[in-house]
């Protein structure tokens, strides 16, 4: 490892000359980036998350040039996703990919669309079970629910946890996936942010490279859907992770990001075709 190289991405833990290869061999660059953990910090109240004017800046940069496509994958509501990336020629995928905006158009597959009376009856039962649990907050994201717990004391978690499995149970059409401290109840659809990556590449030219950026277990399916050819990178510190490379929090994406605009192969060149 050579971190006093110039070229070396900043905050990179893990051996990084492959990916500057790849980078700066590559026709073009899809990156792909979550955003609560990754382009924004994690806080206690999940109203707060906000793009950094630093980061807005580094994203316009980047979707601008030719030869880049960036797209923000979240968990997040695609609604909810649109207000905190202020940046024009970003698509987005929200709901761990059951809604796109592709080219600034929603879309919404329709057997996404059918399942949405089981996520109501849902969020009934939810709103009525959980009633009363410490800190508990139940956020409606219209396609799928997700009941979370950070401010929950640690000796309750278990019994959400039960809840929600027996809610997600008595229906047909929906299951439940856990992350940092939330509960996601999502129509039973194979659609992850593994699959809206692989959306956003159908959209891509094909020889270019795809990258993603993720913090937690749901951006897993994201890192394997771009496997072999592309790089993930893994902002945390989880030992199990499918990406290849890992920098070690959320203050390190600016850096990495910044150094990525400034690769010659995906900087605007002047009469490259
Ligand atoms: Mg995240």
């Amino acid at each position: 490892m050579t971190p006093t190289e110039p070229s070396s991405p900043p905050g990179v833990v893990s051996e990084g000359s492959d990916l500057v290869k790849k980078i700066d061999t590559a026709d073009g660059l899809l990156a792909g980036l979550d955003f609560d953990g990754t382009l924004a910090p994690i806080r206690a109240d999940p109203e707060t998350p906000a793009l950094s004017p630093q980061l807005a800046e580094l994203l316009k940069r980047l979707a601008s040039q030719q030869h880049v496509r960036v797209v923000v994958i979240s968990g997040r509501a695609l609604a909810d996703l649109t207000t905190r990336i202020p940046v024009p020629g970003v698509d987005l995928a929200g709901n761990h990919g059951l809604e796109l905006r592709l080219d600034g158009e929603r879309r919404v597959p329709e057997r996404v669309e059918q399942r949405l009376p089981d996520v109501r009856e849902a969020l009934e039962s939810l709103r009525a079970d959980l009633d009363g649990v410490p800190g508990i907050r139940i956020e409606d994201k219209q396609l799928s629910l997700t009941v979370h717990v950070r401010e929950t004391p640690p000796n309750h978690v278990d019994g959400v946890r039960e809840t929600v499995s027996s809610v997600v149970a008595d229906s047909s059409g929906l299951t439940l996936s856990e992350g940092k401290q939330v509960f996601e109840v999502k129509p039973a659809v194979p659609l992850d942010k593994g699959t809206a990556m692989q959306r956003f590449e159908r959209e891509t030219p094909t020889e270019w490279l795809s990258l993603y950026l993720g913090d937690d277990t749901t951006d897993e399916d994201a890192f394997r859907a771009i496997q072999p050819e592309g790089i993930g990178v893994h902002v945390g510190e989880r030992s199990d992770s499918a990406a290849d490379y890992r920098i070690p929090g959320q203050s390190d994406v600016p850096g990495f990001l910044s150094w990525l605009t400034t690769r010659t192969s995906i900087s605007e060149e002047p009469g490259a075709s």
